[in-house]
């Protein structure tokens, strides 16, 4: 703890006395260490793309492709795959940046979770078609109260996933059941399942089981983060269940409308 000291003086300029005021110089440290490691992160995740941007442009430009239209191609889809990349990664990171910051605003309401879940799929649909993957919402009419374009979010993000580490013809399913005063959600698939040690560790940033799930799978690792700080920012919890070969589990908690009602 560092102390500051102020001296307290009289209208004659006779000091009466001190305040010392500590602060907490540990947590300024952590905080600063946790921000220093984000932009060595981020500036790792941005310059790889970008330079891969740069390279394929400057090729084009030398002109070696002039002959080898199906050439100049495929470079020009590298560049443009690697720029969606980065509008991605720049979005995640400014809303995760917003929700943390505390200026993202929630407009809750009381909504539907049938219909968060709907939203979510529908969105969802054409993806999981490529890959003849069935989502699955279970009948519900539980209310929750929740910014609905938040919740639409966090289980685009939740499906996305499943989607991407789940086996072809493997269905995923959605529900939403009421527990006292909360409501709960769950996503739950059928692939390859997460390691228990890293249940908690992925809602880490840039967090991943495997170095090459990113890339491969066209993620930015921000994913999770941005889910816990939207259902936290609600007052509620989010984690995950598995069994590694046979699928995993999200869950995460809304409060039910009437336990908010004075809020209103
Ligand atoms: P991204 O998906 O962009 O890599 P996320 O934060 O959304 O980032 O997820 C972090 C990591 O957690 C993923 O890279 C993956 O390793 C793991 N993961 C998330 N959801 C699932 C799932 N449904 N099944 C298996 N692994 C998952």
């Amino acid at each position: 703890i560092a102390w500051n000291q102020t001296m307290l003086q009289d209208s004659n300029g006779n000091v009466i006395g001190t305040i010392s005021i500590g602060e907490d110089i540990t947590e300024r440290q952590k905080v600063e260490q946790i921000k220093n490691e984000f932009i060595g992160v981020v500036s790792h995740e941005l310059r790889t793309p970008l330079s891969a941007i740069q390279m394929s442009l400057g090729l084009l430009q030398t002109g070696i492709y002039a002959n080898k239209p199906e050439k100049a191609q495929r470079m020009i889809e590298i560049a443009l795959m690697d720029t969606k990349r980065l509008v991605n990664l720049v979005n995640d990171i400014l809303d995760l940046e917003r929700l943390e910051s505390g200026r993202a605003v929630l407009d809750k309401t009381v909504c539907q979770a049938a219909d968060l879940m709907r939203q979510a799929v529908e969105g969802m649909q054409a993806i999981a078609a490529q890959q003849s993957i069935s989502l699955v919402i279970a009948p519900t009419d539980v209310t929750v109260w929740a910014a609905a374009d938040t919740i639409v979010q966090t289980l685009t993000n939740l499906l996305s996933n499943a989607i991407k580490f789940s086996p072809p013809h493997s269905v995923i399913h959605l529900a939403a059941a009421r527990q006292t005063d909360w409501v709960k959600f769950q996503v739950t698939d059928q692939g390859r399942g997460i390691p228990a040690d890293k249940l908690e560790t992925i809602f880490g940033r840039f967090q991943q089981v495997d170095a090459s799930d990113s890339r491969e799978k066209g993620g930015t690792g921000l994913g999770l983060p941005i889910c816990r700080s939207i259902i936290e920012s609600h007052g509620g919890k989010i984690w995950a269940e598995s069994k590694l070969g046979e699928g995993s589990s999200f869950f995460f908690t809304l409060p039910f409308p009437a336990e908010v009602a004075d809020d209103r």
